[in-house]
């Protein structure tokens, strides 16, 4: 240990390994995870043997360890020796989420290590680097094995533009080159989305991830809780604690994780030895408000708008209805420059603001056949609307001021 670091870990109930918490380590092992492991093992064997793997999907919510297991299966690979070199490559398409980059990746990841230049980041058709990739594959033997991570992101954008030439790549390669596909989706309906031409190359194999059980969720905290605290400072209730309230949500691994992680930053900062069961109440308070926050912040400009008009006419616990509702959204248009969308439209955004659990609507009937729509924010005014104001696009609005003067 350094002399400085000493210091650093000296008053905390972390040790240096803290980070264990975090979503992006990959632990040493991955419990309760062995018939997906078996299975993912038993169609990357083909790849040992020298031959093409099947492509296929994992699906499954979020935290349940698909793409833990991705990257398992991509250092077990680069341990074992094969007949014919292979290449195991991971693209989250949440990041990369364009045909042009998703090649362009799998190009450069190939052409590692060669004599011939990677393809630019822009500027080529998508068939040139098809080519590129084809041509430097007939010439050399490669097994590629190619993660689609968030793959759901990458086909709600683009279709299957991307997925269908790789999917049949290997009809233009000659024996010995191949390129299989681990498409990892978080949509449990993902494949209704695919061609049935693409879906044909998944042949059937298909990976289910299903959420965990409390029980499994302690048994994975325990493990990263070991390796991220000091002894004694998370007791065998906070672990049964925070797998409880995670169960509870939907069996997300990543949720407990964050949980402990926050609580024992929570009790570290009041200069604690041990995490309470009131610093977990907190952290998943904690965790709550920034997840709202995060969902306003990532929201499009009119779906941020239409949310801006609910809060204002609702400024609290009121109602508005659609009319009434549309009425300010148009008004919030002119004022910030950007051209209203039809109410049509307008109530799409409302379904979605719905479906993020920011809002909350009901229909009812007013008599002689009419049915109005009822809208309330679920979330608390001020944070939200602090949240918004961080926009660029509404910087020079004055909001507040506005609201104040009652101009909505
Ligand atoms: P997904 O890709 O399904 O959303 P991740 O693979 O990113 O989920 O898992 C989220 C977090 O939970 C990661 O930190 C991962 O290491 C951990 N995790 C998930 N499943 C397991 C498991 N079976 N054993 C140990 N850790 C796990
Ligand atoms: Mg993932």
């Amino acid at each position: 240990m350094g002399l400085l670091e000493k210091f650093v870990t000296e008053e905390s109930i972390f040790t240096k390994e803290r980070d264990a918490l975090r979503s992006s380590y990959l632990p040493e092992r991955l419990l309760h995870r062995d018939e997906q492991l078996d299975r993912i093992a038993g169609i990357l064997s083909s790849a040992v043997r020298g031959a093409a793997p099947s492509n296929v999907i994992f699906y499954g919510k979020t935290g349940t360890g698909k793409t833990a297991s991705a990257r398992f299966m991509q250092k077990e690979m680069l341990s074992t020796t094969t007949p014919v070199p292979v290449k195991y490559i991971y693209i989250n398409c949440e990041i990369t989420d364009t045909p042009y980059g998703v090649m362009q990746n799998i190009c450069s990841s190939v052409l590692e290590g060669s004599k011939q230049t990677p393809p630019p980041s822009s500027g080529l058709s998508i068939e040139k680097l098809y080519e590129i990739l084809v041509g430097f594959l007939k010439e050399n033997r490669h097994i590629l094995i190619v993660v689609l991570d968030e793959v759901d992101r990458l086909v709600e954008k683009n279709g299957n533009d991307i997925l269908y030439p790789l999917s049949r790549i290997n009809e233009d390669l000659v024996k010995g080159s191949s390129v299989s596909l681990i498409a990892i989706a978080n949509d449990l309906h993902f494949t209704e989305r695919l061609d049935a031409r693409v879906l044909s190359s998944f042949s059937g194999e298909r990976i289910l991830f299903p959420p965990y059980t409390s029980t499994e969720l302690k048994n994975i905290l325990r493990d990263r809780a070991k390796l991220a605290f000091k002894e004694g400072a998370v007791s065998e209730g906070i672990i049964s604690l925070c797998a409880t309230l995670g169960a509870q949500e939907h069996g997300d691994a990543r949720r407990v994780l964050d949980l402990l992680r926050v609580a024992g930053e929570i009790a570290d900062r009041s200069g604690e030895k041990i995490i309470r069961e009131e610093h977990v109440y907190k952290a998943k308070q904690t965790i709550e408000s920034d997840c709202i926050s995060e969902a306003i912040r990532t929201l499009p400009h009119q779906s941020k708008i239409v949310m801006l008009a609910i809060l204002l006419r609702c400024c609290g616990t009121l109602q508005t209805t659609t009319g009434e509702l549309y009425a300010t959204y148009k008004a919030l248009c002119n004022h910030t420059g950007l051209t209203p969308l039809t109410q049509r439209r307008v109530t799409d955004l409302i379904t979605d603001l719905e479906g993020l659990g920011l809002i909350q609507t009901n229909v009812r009937s007013m008599g002689r056949g009419g049915r109005t729509r009822f809208m309330h924010a679920c979330i608390p005014f001020e944070d939200a609307l602090s949240v918004i104001e961080e926009d660029d696009l509404f910087k020079n609005l004055k909001i507040r001021k506005l609201f104040q003067a009652k101009l909505f």
